[in-house]
């Protein structure tokens, strides 16, 4: 018989059950890998877990051998790799190596990997392509246009009023996105992405949409062609400062679960946004296997679709992992062999406080000393963007640490995060002082506080 990718996880599965231990790679270098690696560490199907690039938090941790100098972007390296190491399951992390076809390789390697095909990751990696999905097959979303001429994208601005979203239809690390107040602010966000090459390439088409207002969470969802199911919710914290002010990052903490999301809400985002979305890939002839995160706006007791992604947030993966009971290894594996898999997960609320270096998102230097990691109690710190210099952990990116606890409730869990934080020696960096804001507010709330 033809070797499949999915006859191979199935051949995979009967050799685990004869109590064989398989080799893991975990491809990315963020705080999400680190915690799904952590996660993954705890299966006991895990043989050797290796983590590609990976950080300092990776390298320090026994169970895992972290790779820096592998090229994780030439796919060629990484099937290399995994044939010479016995590798036989790869977990691509981040969004990047999605899009450029990291699972495909793989697949056509013979080795299986967990995330969507390049074509069905466009879901990210492509807005355009992602709202023309949600206009084809009634996905609720704000209305749209995408343009590939700035004076068009303008005249439409024009016509519209603000405020408005303007958006760079490709990957842009989390800032192709412009919220304007104002059209002048509309405009130049049109000149930047189209005329100043502000995202290169992936700002020469653009999608024009509907401010839309309400709450935003995040919702995550096995997929499987046309099988859904259901993870958990979360809610992140864009903005830099306490109180969401000032610029946007990649997100500076989360929290799980997100209390806006109702059952009813969560049902009716599965019906919605997450069966439509994988029953419209599949007719398209992409179909979406992987995880998908879709982020929503709710409002009124109604989720809108703002953005799907391909893959766990960061840092709400941390948030997650935390929470999850099941097997991750195992469970992955199930997926990817077509099972209808249940996850697991504690009750108990879970808060990740993100530690920045100072001066994120703008710029900000690297190389700042991070000591006393070892005394943190009462809480896992994931690592993002750090490095090992001279056997000192130091920063080495914008978003450096993810500091995650879980508590009876979310004000438990967020007291025990930010003591975790208050321990850590890192001058060089900062984190908002208020993560959980909306969830320890409503939990307030329903107690008569
Ligand atoms: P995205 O990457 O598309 O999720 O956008 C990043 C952030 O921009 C979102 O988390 C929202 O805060 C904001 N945003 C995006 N689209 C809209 C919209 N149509 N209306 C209001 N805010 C939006």
């Amino acid at each position: 018989a033809r070797s499949t990718p999915r006859r191979r996880a199935a051949a995979l599965a009967v050799r685990c059950a004869a109590g064989g231990k398989q080799n893991v790679l975990v491809v990315g270098s963020g705080g999400r890998e680190h915690a799904l690696a952590w996660k993954l560490a705890q299966s006991s199907s895990c043989g050797t877990l290796y983590v590609a690039p990976g950080n300092a938090g990776t390298q320090l941790e026994p169970s895992m051998v972290t790779l820096p100098q592998l090229n994780t972007s030439n796919h060629d390296q990484v099937i290399s790799f995994c044939r010479e190491k016995g590798i036989e399951f790869v977990i691509v992390g981040p969004e990047q190596p999605l899009v450029e076809g990291l699972v495909d390789s793989l697949s056509a390697a013979g080795i299986t990997a967990f995330g969507p095909t390049a074509a069905a990751a466009q879901l990210e990696g492509s807005k355009a392509f992602m709202k023309n999905l949600c206009r084809k097959y009634n996905i609720p979303t704000a209305q749209y246009e995408t343009f590939t001429d700035p004076a068009a994208a303008k005249a439409f601005i024009t016509q519209c009023g603000a405020p408005i979203v303007v958006k760079t239809s490709g990957l842009a690390a989390g800032k192709g996105v412009i919220v304007a107040q104002t059209l002048e602010e509309a405009y130049q966000a049109v000149d930047d992405m189209m005329l100043n090459n502000a995202f290169g390439e992936a700002g020469t088409t653009v999608v024009v949409e509907e401010f839309l207002t309400g709450e935003e969470a995040s919702f995550f969802a096995f997929i499987d062609g046309e099988n859904c199911i259901p993870l958990v919710g979360a809610q992140d914290h864009k903005a830099v400062g306490d109180g969401d002010t000032g610029p946007n990052t990649g997100g500076m903490g989360s929290y799980s679960p997100a209390p806006v999301l109702t059952p009813a809400i969560e049902q009716q985002v599965m019906e919605d946004l997450v069966y439509p979305t994988a029953r419209g890939m599949c007719a398209e002839g992409t179909p979406f296997r992987g995880v998908l995160f879709a982020g929503l706006m709710i409002e009124n007791g109604r989720a809108k679709l703002l953005e799907h992604n391909v893959r766990f947030g960061d840092p709400e993966c941390q948030s997650l992992m935390v929470r999850l009971q099941s097997d991750l290894l195992e469970s992955l594996q199930a997926q990817c062999r077509g099972e209808q898999v249940k996850l697991e997960w504690s009750p108990d609320p879970s808060l990740t406080v993100v530690l920045a270096a100072k001066g994120y998102p703008g710029s900000y230097a690297k190389g700042g000393p991070i000591r006393n990691l070892e005394a943190v109690t009462g809480a896992k710190v994931f690592h993002a963007g750090t490095a090992m210099k001279d056997g000192q952990v130091v920063s080495a990116g914008g978003r450096v640490l993810g500091v995650t606890a879980t508590g009876k409730d979310v004000v438990e869990a967020q007291r025990k995060a930010y003591a975790a934080v208050d321990q850590i020696d890192f001058p060089d960096g900062f984190c908002r002082r208020d993560i959980g804001w909306r969830a320890v507010a409503r939990l307030r709330e329903g107690a008569g506080r």
